[in-house]
């Protein structure tokens, strides 16, 4: 439970923030004139925040919409992405937040307006031509969703601007604001696995994966389109095993007809990242795995990320095809 609001005073008054602050009436409220003072400073512990974050309700100035990273893109050729908060609920060992971000403190941005506007300007770029837009980039665009209502009002933007493909990328099964509308043809919902091993090792607080298997299947029951995430591959002895049991057990009961991409990518961290996690949590197996730590990207040895890539490519083409596959490296 949040015990602690940070409040800019721009949106103190702010409808969203009010709402947002009624769900947390016994917390400590501190007014502040802009959220970078508690969140950017150096020396946090992100390890002990992640245990009792505080919530910071800002405003967004300026970069509301930027292009996406190499590898995101799902068929489209005009990809940018948008936060309207940074950091996540949930708390997985790999989670690259952990190595970009000083804080680990929530912070929503409420003034989700401005946000259309800066999208309405990208369309405007690129005229004619369709553009997606990532919202799960700095946060689980949905984990958050019965506290920021985001979703609903993503899905009013959208609904009115249909050369905008919006992606909502998510381990949550927060879809309660999906299924009280008719699906749209502009937007995917991207649920993202591991096998149970690596779940259980690594994804502290994510649902099981039964229940996003089955919040999945209710949305493609709802003809929403459905993304498939399998980034970061994680490596083991046993990898073909778990793999093969993940993707039939995802894949069993989904028409294919309601998936739109797969997207896959081994687990990669740019090094100062991965030099953070490490010392965040020195003990973890994940990073002491067969890792080529020299490099800038640090990834899996070649020969294993490979051999993981080709493995789990195989398989999941088996599934859907090659059209509908993206691998999340260039
Ligand atoms: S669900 Fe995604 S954003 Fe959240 S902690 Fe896990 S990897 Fe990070």
């Amino acid at each position: 439970m949040t015990r602690l609001v940070y409040i800019e005073d721009a949106v103190a008054a702010h409808p969203r923030a009010q709402r947002i602050l009624a769900h947390f009436a016994k917390a400590t409220r501190v007014h502040c004139s802009r959220y970078s003072e508690v969140f950017n400073p150096r020396a946090q512990n992100f390890r002990l925040q992640k245990s009792d974050p505080a919530l910071l309700l800002a405003r967004k100035l300026n970069k509301l919409v930027l292009p996406a990273p190499t590898g995101y893109a799902i068929g489209g050729l005009n990809n940018y992405y948008f936060s309207h908060m940074l950091n996540c609920v949930y708390d997985c060992r790999y989670c690259f937040l952990q190595g970009m971000f000083r804080s680990a403190h929530y912070v929503v941005f409420v003034n989700y307006e401005d946000f259309a506007q800066a999208i309405d300007g990208v369309l405007a770029q690129h005229r004619d031509e369709d553009c997606w837009f990532f919202s799960g980039h700095d946060c689980d665009s949905l984990a958050y969703d019965p506290l920021t209502g985001f979703a609903q009002w993503a899905l009013e933007c959208f609904a009115a601007r249909p050369r905008a493909q919006l992606e909502f990328r998510t381990k949550s099964t927060q879809i309660r604001s999906l299924l009280a509308r008719p699906a749209l043809n502009n937007v995917v919902v991207a649920f993202s696995f591991t096998p149970q091993s690596v779940h259980a090792a690594l994804e502290n607080k994510v649902p099981g994966i039964d229940k996003r298997i089955a919040a999945m299947l209710q949305l493609a029951h709802a003809g929403w389109r459905i993304g498939l995430r399998f980034d970061p591959l994680i490596y083991s002895e046993g990898y073909a095993v778990d793999y093969g049991q993940l993707f039939e057990r995802v894949f069993s009961d989904l028409p294919v007809s309601s998936v739109h991409s797969v997207s896959f990518g081994a687990f990669r961290l740019p090094r100062d990242s991965f030099k953070t996690l490490v010392n965040l949590y020195p003990g973890e197996p994940l990073l002491a795995g067969p890792l080529n730590t020299d490099a800038a990207m640090v990834g899996y040895r070649d020969n294993l990320e490979t051999e993981l890539l080709e493995f789990c490519r195989a398989r999941l083409s088996d599934y859907v095809g090659d059209n509908k596959l993206y691998p999340c490296q260039p």
